[in-house]
């Protein structure tokens, strides 16, 4: 807290100001606040459990985590092995790197005759989980939420949004020379002579440039315009360049499951997209197409290489995020093996930390809650990783059966049914879902602690304030500018009247003109209202329902009698639960990252979600008795839409 910051003036200084100073970004990192703080607790926890020695008896997937977490501080060995096991990669016909080829002769050699784009596409995305150029994955049909389909997308590009490959900022400009030397210098580390590194890298940075410019919008990008539900043939119709069906099926291959025929269905996320980026690519070279699309899959797993890889890509990231230090190993391979082996990693986490009178005391608001219950079933977390053998002193190795071991997960989805009652969110994970095609909202385990979740043993003001507010959060999103558009069963549908959507549109045009004026310090930039507009709807009304169910609480469980107040704060309980959100958002950001953010984030930035929400709040202002003409009391200005 800081007791110099008028509350009615900015409650986010007030609530935040205290914590924010104690609390710097650390030099390993972008951004730091709550989030961090309890990732960095869950992963410390996780640490200790992945380091200690297997015990008889141990779950098989379990050790399997140990061996892999070994392997990733295994430093000795990865110095040793250096480029050394990338380079086996690019030996394979369909992963040759041109510009290293090069340089390397023999069974490097890229040859443009006996190249294939469609092949290595394919073979990237089922090989080592890489997508490029097309992004497919396999998911619920918005249309019919209970079948799985084939989905394709744009490109994500490396820069963090598409203006930095245009504009012609002196930030722009830095990034694009960061971007360029890294994949110079990335090739010449793998042996392509400097020269040749210099010519070709410029031109993949040209190519990757109008690339950029191929992109939809994120503004276009709605459930409806991106709904595009196309037989393989009529894709191929459409967009003859490339062979659909061919790619899709190599895709596919590695399962051995039913062929795909040209009458598969595919939702087209971006189908101006890939009319634009076939016309581009047969108007370029293809030796900078596969320059290209090499560099972005040597650059996904250039981080699992020696320490000089490591170093060069940081420089990078000091240029465009004010990283200016590499994470401790140990920190860097928990955070992997958590985000890489969800099952056993999680079963770890909650035999050790999760109480179950959390699941139950949550379970109230007909949520899914802390882990799914198949993280407790020892055949299933076995069965899950049975294919999988790793070696303590291999990495790179263990790392990449890992890759195809996910990328066969997720095509194998393909024919299985939507299990709507079920969810896959990992129990280690520090943060809150809804989903619209299921219609679920999710508290993985760590999201249910503290400051989060604060137990029966504090004032519940302090619960609804935060964890309330957050499952209020998610509930709303049900309802927000996308998620109102799909029904109670998840399906994409006209189920609003016209007049209901205009008086909805009404209302968050309130919203999008009071979020626009706000002005981010740390990003220089003005928030974008249109853009956060749903993640501000659901701040808006988890604080509205998490409040009353709070004094709902108050009533049915003690009468209306207020709970006891918290010793030397001088806060009443209704202060106290706004507080608790407040703490919650406390977050700092360098200024690159916060003008990232705002230009391609879903959320306003911590400040305005704090500010915004409360401001409009009338139970906020009777609280803390914000005079008319304050911040935080925006009076008859104020916006609500629910
Ligand atoms: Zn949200």
């Amino acid at each position: 807290m800081d007791h110099e910051v008028d509350p009615c003036e900015d409650f986010y200084g007030f609530g935040c100001g205290g914590w924010l100073r104690d609390h710097p970004v650390p030099e390993t990192s972008n951004s730091y606040g709550i989030y961090s703080w309890l990732r960095q607790h869950v992963n410390n926890k996780l640490k200790e459990l992945l380091k200690a020695p297997s015990p008889p008896g141990e779950l098989e997937a379990v050790t399997k985590a140990k061996v892999l977490y070994r392997s990733c501080i295994n430093e000795t060995q990865i110095e040793q092995l250096d480029s050394k096991p990338m380079l086996k990669t690019l030996q394979q016909p369909e992963f040759r790197w041109p510009v290293v080829g090069e340089a390397l002769g023999g069974d490097w050699e890229w040859l443009p005759g006996r190249w294939d784009l469609q092949k290595t596409l394919a073979a990237m995305r089922v090989q080592h989980s890489k997508n490029v150029l097309i992004r497919l994955s396999v998911g619920p049909d918005d249309k019919n939420s209970t079948h799985h389909i084939i989905k394709l997308d744009q490109e994500q590009l490396i820069l963090p949004s598409p203006e930095d490959y245009a504009a012609n900022t002196t930030s722009a400009k830095a990034y694009r020379a960061a971007l360029l030397s890294l994949m110079v210098d990335t090739a010449v580390m793998l042996g392509a002579t400097e020269k040749a590194a210099r010519v070709q890298m410029e031109e993949v940075l040209a190519f990757e440039i109008k690339l950029a410019k191929k992109l939809t919008p994120f503004e276009d990008r709605t459930s409806e315009t991106m709904y595009n539900k196309y037989t393989l043939s009529r894709l191929q119709r459409l967009i003859p360049q490339f062979d659909w069906l061919a790619y899709i099926q190599a895709v596919w291959r590695p399962t051995g499951e039913p062929v795909i025929s040209s009458s598969e269905p595919v939702i087209v996320r971006a189908p101006q997209y890939f009319k634009d980026l076939f016309k581009l690519i047969n108007a370029t070279n293809p030796r900078t197409v596969a320059n290209y699309v090499q560099w972005r899959s040597v650059l996904s797993r250039a981080t699992a290489l020696s320490r000089r890889f490591l170093y060069r890509y940081l420089d990078y990231s000091r240029v465009t995020t004010g990283t200016t230090s590499l994470m401790s190993q140990t920190d860097k391979c928990v955070g992997y093996i958590k985000n890489l082996l969800l099952l056993p990693t999680g079963r770890l986490f909650i035999d050790t930390h999760f109480q179950e009178d959390k699941k139950h005391m949550a379970d109230a608001v007909l949520a899914k809650v802390g882990y799914p219950e198949f993280y407790l079933n020892d055949t299933y977390v076995n069965e899950d990783l049975r294919q999988l053998s790793f070696s303590e002193t291999d990495y790179y190795g263990n790392i990449m059966q890992v890759f195809g071991h996910i990328a066969l997960e997720d095509v194998r989805r393909l024919r299985k049914r939507v299990q709507r009652t079920e969810w896959y969110t990992s129990p280690t994970t520090v943060n809150a879902f809804y989903s619209s095609s299921t219609n679920q909202i999710r508290f993985p385990a760590g999201e249910l602690q503290k400051p989060f979740f604060w137990g029966k043993e504090y004032p519940r003001s302090l619960s609804y304030g935060a964890i309330g507010v957050i499952v209020g959060h998610e509930l709303t999103h049900g309802f927000d500018n996308n998620g109102r558009k799909y029904d109670k069963n998840g399906n994409l549908d006209h189920w609003w009247s016209n007049s209901s959507i205009k008086a909805f549109n009404d209302k968050s045009q309130c919203v999008v003109n009071q979020y626009n004026n706000y002005h981010s310090e740390e990003a220089d930039h003005n928030v974008l209202g249109k853009r956060t507009l749903a993640e501000n709807i659901a701040d808006n009304g988890g604080i509205r329902e998490a409040f009353r169910a709070y004094r709902r609480w108050i009533q049915q469980n003690r009468g209306g009698k207020e709970e006891p107040l918290l010793p030397g704060l001088g806060l009443t309980n209704n202060q106290l639960f706004f507080l608790s959100y407040t703490h919650v958002r406390c977050y700092a950001y360098r200024p690159e990252t916060a003008r990232e953010l705002i230009q391609t984030g879903a959320h306003s930035p911590p400040k305005y979600r704090v500010i915004g929400s409360m401001s409009n709040f009338e139970e906020f202002r009777k609280a803390f008795n914000c005079p008319a003409a304050s911040t935080m009391n925006r009076g008859a200005e104020s916006c609500r839409v629910w």
